[in-house]
């Protein structure tokens, strides 16, 4: 059904980092409302996710490829509210969902399914203008359908991070019966690789640093949800678990914090997907520990479009929930608020921003 659109004003209020920090400094400042380039769609933003990615961006903790002056928020699901001429395949009021990269759906890597990938696409939200405004344009071939019945806040989750899970527990082959052990289980990233894991059939360890979140994580599907931190070490917890045996699958979405019992806690002929890293120190490794247990470590970012088409796909047929925490106003203020919820932890999967 076609969403009526309200006429699109000239200028509009975007977020600023005007200061990195933490707490950064935010403020609204107003920004023309973009004209759609040849190849490009003027999407009205109904919801944006707050990823950790914004917080590293925000914390000034990640600066590479970041434009000067960017706005941030590549979680972006929106309605479309004006194409260019040469645009025939969207329409103003069709429902949408964004890639996390403005794929140019030409070069050899956006022909071979990877438009995360691609040769000249920039990152959104990174290195071009991204979600946390009320309007953003975008190449169309960046965009994906959404179905009526699936709300902005939960699509906005479809690529990232629900899509980026989906790709992270794919490309490490998950089995039914296979034990799988998710680190930062109560993020966005662990939140759906929990019910990824758990929806392929494998028995899923959820590992949290923040415990009052073992209800919400067993109903995603967590068979057994262990505290990590504070001298814990998990990969102990595991073991005990198993027999000894170890977990056939880590799906990693922390990084160094947890390392190196997130490399201990994988059985013979292990499996580790790496998905995040908090805070970008070193992580030592002894390379017989891979070559003896014959591990097969792999990184994940990013989502292709064959892979945010089966996140849509999942969510409209209830297979798969995305899992939002709490929705902020697109206002200084609230956006500040997100970034607390998520510095501190305490937010279950994904704080969404939706303009007002
Ligand atoms: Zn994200
Ligand atoms: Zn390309």
């Amino acid at each position: 059904m076609p969403v009526p659109l309200s006429p699109v004003p000239e200028t509009m209020a975007a977020l600023s980092v005007v200061e990195t920090g933490r707490p950064p400094a935010l403020a609204m400042v107003n920004r023309p409302v973009p004209t759609p380039a040849p190849g490009e769609a003027l999407l009205r933003v109904d919801a944006c996710g707050f990823c950790h990615h914004d917080l590293l961006v925000m914390d000034g903790t990640l600066r590479r490829g970041v434009a000067p002056g960017v706005t941030l928020g590549h979680e972006i699901a929106a309605t479309v509210a004006a194409v260019a001429d040469d645009v025939s395949d969207r329409q103003p009021g069709d429902r949408v969902v964004s890639l996390l990269t403005a794929a140019c759906g030409r070069c050899a890597r956006c022909r071979a399914g990877r438009e995360h990938r691609c040769l000249t696409g920039a990152g959104i939200g990174h290195g071009r203008d991204g979600g946390f405004a009320p309007y953003v344009a975008l190449p169309a071939t960046a965009l994906v359908p959404l179905p009526d019945g699936i709300p902005a806040a939960e699509a906005a989750l479809l690529a990232c991070p629900l899509g980026v899970a989906l790709a992270g527990v794919a490309a490490v082959d998950v089995a039914a019966g296979e034990t799988v052990a998710v680190t930062g289980a109560g993020g966005g990233l662990g939140a759906h690789a929990v019910q990824i894991a758990a929806m392929a059939g494998a028995q899923v360890i959820a590992v949290t640093t923040s415990p009052e979140k073992a209800p919400a994580l067993e109903s995603l599907g967590a068979s057994l949800v262990i505290e990590a931190g504070d001298g814990l070490d998990f990969a102990e917890v595991v073991m005990a678990l198993t027999d000894d045996a170890g977990a056939d699958v880590v799906v990693d979405t922390v990084g160094p914090p947890l390392w190196p019992a997130t490399l201990r806690c994988l059985g013979q002929y292990g499996r580790l997907a790496l998905l995040g890293d908090l805070t970008g120190q070193p992580a030592s490794l002894r390379l017989a520990e891979v070559i003896f247990r014959d591990l097969r470590v792999i990184g994940v970012s990013g989502v292709s479009r064959p892979t945010l088409e089966r996140a849509v796909g999942l969510a409209a047929a209830g297979w798969l929930r995305p899992v939002v925490s709490q929705t902020r106003p697109l206002t200084a203020e609230g956006v500040g608020a997100a970034w607390r919820l998520v510095a501190e932890r305490r937010a279950l999967g994904r704080v969404v921003v939706a303009p007002e």
